[in-house]
């Protein structure tokens, strides 16, 4: 049986949290002069910023709700995702006792804010089609394991994680939190996990305003759990950690989610005519397929492409010595143009790895391709 209580570490269970005057006194009328702010006004050319801003932000809470199908006090905001991912490892893993498990390759910040909290990590690599080895995770799990750490659809790899492989474990693993990353949902054809929290008291969605609603510069998180997770949350996080413009361009944003729906249709769009494009490169071996707005790709020789593709100053990440990925490059999908540039520099690239001396000798004959996978 899944409890909480067991699972917070010990002194976050009895923390009294900092009350923020904001906390104390929530009427919105009146002279107030208990906060220490600049009663006259700001120093900047456009907006008044001198009062702090609603510590829980229940404006974004409550036109969120409704879009996301849960209750707003399900939902915590953070500073990027990054700021959920360090409080569920504060909240729960004991440095020097308690473990969380991540499975390779995936989003690199898991395993950081581990390292950042002296946590041990249990590394249970995906399946080498990049899906969850269940039972292996199952097997690595230890009673003091507090985080599982699931992203779908996954990065680098692309795809959507199978949601048997989810649900078992979710099930299984009744005294950790299951967390599913759904950073790149809104490019997935699947519902969220959120529609499953009131069944799995360990189950945490994150989301985030940095991809599909095209506010990356805002770092604004989103993280959806049991109202008891998201009252520790609130418990640990800095006071006003969202701040007034955010709050205000994430309410703008939710007002037009129509856009960002038009945005995703179009970004779904040039996937497709990427990765059609790829294809029929001859130094393209695998494009793995892909549930998110980008690709990974295996290249004949990522490590000369990725340069000469810098030297043509089209920048994509290299993640070739990554476990699973070797020889891969992960592409973000740009606009029309962007993503033309960068088929017609890959199309300029000539393999040099390939020596005279590699070849084979008297033949006479010119070094072919090897074949494709
Ligand atoms: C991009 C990304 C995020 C988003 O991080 P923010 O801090 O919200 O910008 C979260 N998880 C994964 C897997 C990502 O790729």
């Amino acid at each position: 049986m899944f409890n909480l209580n067991n699972l917070l570490r010990p002194h976050i269970l009895t923390l009294t949290p900092y009350s923020s005057a904001r906390d104390e006194y929530t009427g919105k009328v009146g002279v107030f002069l208990d906060a220490n702010e600049n009663p006259i006004g700001s120093t900047t050319d456009t907006g008044d910023y001198n009062r702090y801003p609603d510590p829980h932000q229940w404006a974004i809470k409550h036109r969120l709700a409704p879009i996301k199908g849960v209750r707003p006090e399900q939902i915590f905001l953070g500073n990027g995702s990054d700021e959920p991912i360090d409080l569920l490892v504060r909240a729960t893993c004991a440095p020097g006792k308690d473990n969380l498990l991540i499975m390779p390759p995936t989003y690199g910040m898991y395993e950081v804010s581990a390292a950042v909290n002296d946590v041990d990590i249990i590394k249970v690599p995906l399946t080498p089609d990049f899906q969850v080895d269940t039972a292996a995770v199952l097997a690595a799990i230890t009673p003091n394991t507090k985080l599982i750490w699931l992203c779908s659809p996954n990065n680098p790899s692309g795809n959507l994680l199978q949601a048997d492989a989810i649900r078992a474990i979710l099930e299984a693993a009744d005294h950790s939190l299951v967390i599913v990353d759904e950073a790149y949902i809104d490019f997935a054809n699947t519902s969220s996990w959120t529609s499953e929290l009131d069944k799995y008291p360990n189950l945490v969605v994150l989301q985030t305003f940095s991809k599909a609603w095209g506010l990356a510069a805002l770092r604004l998180g989103m993280c959806f759990a049991s109202e008891e997770l998201i009252q520790v949350l609130n418990k640990i996080k800095p006071p006003y950690n969202i701040s007034a413009p955010t709050q205000t361009l994430a309410l703008d944003a939710l007002a037009h989610e129509e856009e960002k729906n038009e945005m995703v249709e179009q970004i779904l769009i040039e996937r497709q005519f990427l990765a059609d494009n790829l294809r029929s490169l001859l130094s393209v071996e695998v494009i793995h397929p892909s549930d998110a707005n980008f690709l990974l790709v295996q290249f004949e020789d990522a490590k000369g492409m990725f340069e000469h593709l810098i030297e043509q100053q089209v920048i994509v990440r290299d993640r070739s010595k990554v476990k699973l990925c070797d020889g891969c490059l992960r592409i973000s999908v740009g606009i029309r143009a962007e993503n033309e540039r960068l088929l017609s520099v890959l199309q300029t690239f000539t393999n040099v790895s390939i020596t005279p001396d590699d070849l084979p000798l008297g033949t006479g004959e010119e070094a072919t391709k090897p074949e494709l996978v």
